[in-house]
């Protein structure tokens, strides 16, 4: 098991110096994390801003190219993405606009797509694509977008006559699934404002997330449960922290919520003794996963969320020692967001957000330094699995670029296309 992690040695708590250190003594990762912040996060949006170079050679080249993999999560749009968020930090004409092309590439070579999520699908290129026209002050273009995205729900609707109703065939998970369609009517809502997306829309997709839910749901067991391929997954990426995470950021009925409610406290209550989470319902034993797509990261984030809108503090308890498994074996030997440090970080991140509590910036904050200070070196050495899609966002190196970003500005950090 111990090798799919590094043990984390680093100090529990660093205070930072008010004055730089002597560069010639001491340890470099020890350095970094009692630099003052800072002068830290300016070596962050370095680090971050000359990946983004890279990145964006490795997977777009000086002149484009023909788009193999379009989704966010391991293709151009993932760049895109990336290019987005170093705008909003560097105020970069150039990043955006590059963005808008890739997005233009991806629009194509999507059109056929009937995948409709943002991770994953064609929802997540019309998506961006508005936003980042509206950022461009490109109207025409953001009308281009907006309809398109309005087409995408088209192609999975079995009528569409003012009624909407989801082809049976579209799962209800976050990379491939309705949430994950929800996700991006989120995202419009939030930059575009409220009713781009209207709740009209949302509300039958949730009526069916619901339904769904409460079919497979089983005596004894969460009141909510869901399956993708056959297997009822608790993660955030296919199965249940991924569901309940979505849907508590709509308006939810009262035994709607308690419906989720009683679905998070059913997963804590059933979680391993060391705190950590299971993969799926049929595979409750093996304790070894602790990534956002399966374990405690990923379910963590959810509980946190739960512990803000449900104001109870059994999730927030729970969500503390989602963080401590996280801290003791989530130093990955993975760079990236799915199932890697970079993601890993933000169980942290997001557990201050909520409290306030310097401990977890510190721990965001220890990750985020030892990806700074190691993972190159350690990639080099075959010591750290570079990911099979190198320089993607989910699975490589524009991973740990975008929270490279994120330490930037840590009160604005957001697990990318997941947190809004
Ligand atoms: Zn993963």
């Amino acid at each position: 098991m111990s090798d799919r992690f590094f043990p984390n040695v680093m100090p529990d708590f660093a205070e930072e110096t008010t004055e730089q250190q002597d560069d010639t003594t001491g340890e470099s990762l020890l350095k970094l994390l009692s630099m003052p912040y800072p002068s830290l996060s300016q070596r962050f949006k370095r680090a971050a801003l000359d990946l983004k170079e890279t990145i964006v050679m490795e997977t777009w080249g000086l002149t484009g190219q023909h788009v193999r993999d379009f989704t966010l999560y391991n293709g151009a749009l993932g760049t895109a993405f990336l290019l987005f968020k170093a705008y909003q930090v560097d105020k970069n004409k150039n990043d955006l606009g590059l963005c808008l092309e890739i997005v233009k590439a991806c629009d194509s070579s999507s059109s056929a797509s009937r995948d409709v999520t943002f991770i994953c699908g064609r929802a997540g290129v019309c998506a961006l694509g508005v936003v980042a026209a509206k950022c461009a002050g490109n109207e025409q273009l953001l009308k281009y977008y907006l309809s398109q995205f309005r087409e995408v729900i088209s192609f999975v609707c079995s009528s569409f006559n003012g009624i909407i109703k989801l082809s049976r065939n579209v799962p209800n998970e976050l990379l491939y699934g309705r949430i994950g369609y929800l996700w991006s009517c989120l995202f419009l809502n939030k930059h575009i404002g409220d009713g781009t997306i209207p709740s009209t829309t949302t509300r039958a997709v949730i009526d069916e997330i619901i339904k769904d839910g409460r079919e497979l749901a089983k005596r004894g067991g969460p009141p909510l449960m869901y399956e993708w391929y056959g297997t009822k997954y608790w993660g955030a990426a296919h199965g249940l922290a991924g569901i309940m995470h979505v849907l508590m950021d709509f308006v939810l009925t009262p035994d709607e919520a308690e419906d989720v409610k009683a679905t998070l406290k059913y997963m804590i209550k059933n979680r391993f003794l060391s705190g950590n989470y299971p993969v799926s319902e049929e595979d409750r034993k093996r304790d070894i996963l602790v990534h956002w797509c399966h374990g405690a990261p990923g379910v963590g984030l959810t509980l946190v969320k739960a512990a803000k809108v449900f104001e109870d503090k059994e999730f927030l308890e729970a969500a503390e020692d989602a963080a401590d498994v996280v801290w003791n074996r989530g130093l990955l030997k993975r760079v990236g967001i799915c199932h890697g440090i970079s993601g890993n970080a933000y169980m942290f991140l997001s557990l201050y957000h909520l409290t306030g509590n310097l401990e977890f910036l510190y721990r965001a904050k220890a990750f985020a330094c030892f990806l700074l200070d190691r993972a190159h070196k350690l990639i080099a050495k075959g010591e750290m699995h570079g990911g099979d899609n190198p320089h993607s966002l989910f699975e490589g190196l524009g991973g740990m670029a975008y929270l490279f970003l994120d330490m930037f500005e840590p009160p604005e950090a957001r697990f990318p296309a997941y947190e809004l």
